[in-house]
């Protein structure tokens, strides 16, 4: 009789998780899955999927403003926030049982609980009191939103955890953070209606992106009304009889129905029991793992976001993958992390691929840069004021484009197609000869022709 009592014991049904478990069991393997809270993980139970609907819901208000132009008469829309909630949640219980039935029919069995690590082949099924003995342990139990640093009166705000089952539309809302959660639900709150401050540290939003993009945005902000509180941090809460009164570092005080906090996740490793299983983590809580995603006990192994390599979720499900089939599918394969395409669902939408100009005159030495900033034609009779910014970012030397960054309309659509061609190598000349399609906003992708004056950087030596 085996030594084990499974192959394979899966801490965490989210992205990374789910998928390794199914592959994993669609090569033979006999599997667990322990999940503490919903099967799905962050992605789909309080992510992505939620936040998507909630995006769409948001962009109806453009929409009612848009059709006047066109001869619409939509009366006076109004926006009912239980609705959306209940439909959100009707959506997300759905998912989370098709997640579940596609586990169960790969033969997975799934266990209800928070279970963790008693050596390199033991995992504690904390509901049950259960040991389980297994060949392998995947660690994929994802990050949670952080709230630091702390501050008085911190409890009073909330995190993305909670965003999605607010009891009460807030009218007022601060949000802190200038990353990719903070400005999606910027955008989403000031689309529906409320009164938004957007309060972030640094002086422009979205660190790392490029720099037009970031100003594109933070002008497309302001223009929409979202209060933009820039180089400031919040230094108390305090709860009134008009609200939660936030205090501001400069000594202002803006008083909100809601304070979002969103900066950054850590890991889940608090209480994990890696440590019994000789695993050290880095600074951040995150557990160090090599291309194959093996940590240094051979018998373990930890992918998405609690590895803290690029923390999204077609990333974690490629790990999860290509953990599966390297192990027990007999193929080794290592996940490429280096051309991503993302998008960041403010509006408007950013999608990009590949380098920044910045980061791609540090890369590549010499760079050339095309850029075309122009009114949608949509805009034209709907009288909407967001601009659209295209940007190709191509390395001189081989006439490679290595960066795509598109602000407006559709861009994660966009960014998606034009990330097939990067990901091939694609080089200025290969867009060129692309016809365009005609009348789209994406067809400047493929019709800029003049390069813009870029600093080339300094020869050394
Ligand atoms: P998760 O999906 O977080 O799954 C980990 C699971 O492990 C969880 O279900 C958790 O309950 C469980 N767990 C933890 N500890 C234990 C334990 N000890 N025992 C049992 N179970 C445990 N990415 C995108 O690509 N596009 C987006 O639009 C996007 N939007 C996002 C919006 C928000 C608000 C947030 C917070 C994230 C978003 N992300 C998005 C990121 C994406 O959700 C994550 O990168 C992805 O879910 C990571 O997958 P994972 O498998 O590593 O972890
Ligand atoms: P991010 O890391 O994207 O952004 C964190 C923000 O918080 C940054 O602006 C950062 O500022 C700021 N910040 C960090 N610490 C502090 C502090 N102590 N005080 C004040 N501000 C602080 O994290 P998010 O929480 O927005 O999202 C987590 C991750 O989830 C993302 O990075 C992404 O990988 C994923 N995600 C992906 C989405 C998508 O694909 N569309 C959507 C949502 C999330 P600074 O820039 O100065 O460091």
């Amino acid at each position: 009789m085996s030594q084990f009592d499974v192959d394979l014991f899966v801490i965490g049904g989210g992205s990374g998780g789910v998928r390794a478990a199914r592959i994993a069991a669609n090569h033979g393997a006999r599997v667990m899955v322990a999940e503490e809270y919903r099967v799905g993980g962050t992605c789909v139970i309080r992510g992505c999927v939620p936040k998507k609907l909630m995006v769409y819901a948001s962009r109806f208000a453009d929409d009612f403003h848009d059709a006047a132009g066109f001869g619409w008469n939509v009366g006076e829309p109004s926006f009912d926030w239980a609705t959306l909630i209940r439909n959100k949640d009707k959506e997300i219980d759905r998912l989370e049982g098709i997640y579940r039935s596609n586990l169960e029919k790969a033969g997975v069995e799934i266990v209800d609980s928070r279970a963790v690590i008693e050596d390199t082949h033991t995992v504690h099924i904390l509901e049950t009191g259960a040991r389980i003995r297994a060949r392998y342990i995947l660690v994929a139990v994802g990050a949670h939103p952080t709230m630091e640093p702390a501050i008085p009166g911190g409890e009073l705000g909330i995190t993305s955890n909670e965003v999605f089952h607010l009891e009460r539309f807030p009218k007022r809302i601060m949000i802190v953070g200038g990353g990719y959660i903070a400005v999606e639900f910027a955008g989403v709150f000031a689309g529906l209606g409320s009164e938004v401050t957007l309060l972030h540290r640094g002086d422009k939003l979205l660190r790392g992106f490029d720099e037009d993009v970031r100003d594109a945005l933070g002008e497309a902000y302001a223009q929409r009304g979202i209060n933009l509180a820039l180089k400031k941090t919040l230094t108390r809460l305090d709860r009134t009889d008009d609200g939660i009164a936030a205090t501001l570092s400069d000594g202002s005080v803006i008083t909100v129905d809601q304070v979002l906090v969103a900066t950054g996740r850590r890991p889940n490793t608090a209480g994990l029991g890696l440590e019994k299983a000789g695993i050290v983590l880095d600074e951040v809580g995150a557990i160090p793992v090599d291309a194959y995603s093996q940590t240094i006990m051979p018998s373990i192994y930890a992918v998405g976001d609690v590895t803290n390599r690029a923390n999204l979720t077609p990333i974690a499900i490629r790990e999860g993958h290509a953990f599966a089939d390297t192990v027990f599918g007999d193929k080794p394969t290592i996940v490429d992390h280096d051309l991503i395409p993302t998008a960041v669902f403010s509006t408007p939408e950013i999608g990009v691929i590949g380098c920044s100009e910045t980061a791609g005159k540090a890369r590549f030495g010499e760079i050339d840069v095309y850029r075309t900033a122009f009114h949608p034609m949509k805009a034209t009779l709907s009288g909407g004021k967001d601009r659209v910014l295209m940007k190709l970012i191509v390395d001189k030397a081989t006439d490679k484009v290595v960066g795509v960054h598109v602000v407006g309309h559709d861009a994660g659509e966009m960014i998606q197609l034009a990330g097939v061609a990067v990901t091939m190598g694609a080089t200025k000349a290969d867009f060129d000869r692309t016809v365009a399609v005609h009348p789209t906003a994406a067809e400047e992708l493929v019709t800029m022709r003049t390069p813009v004056v870029v600093k080339q950087p300094q020869a050394v030596g």
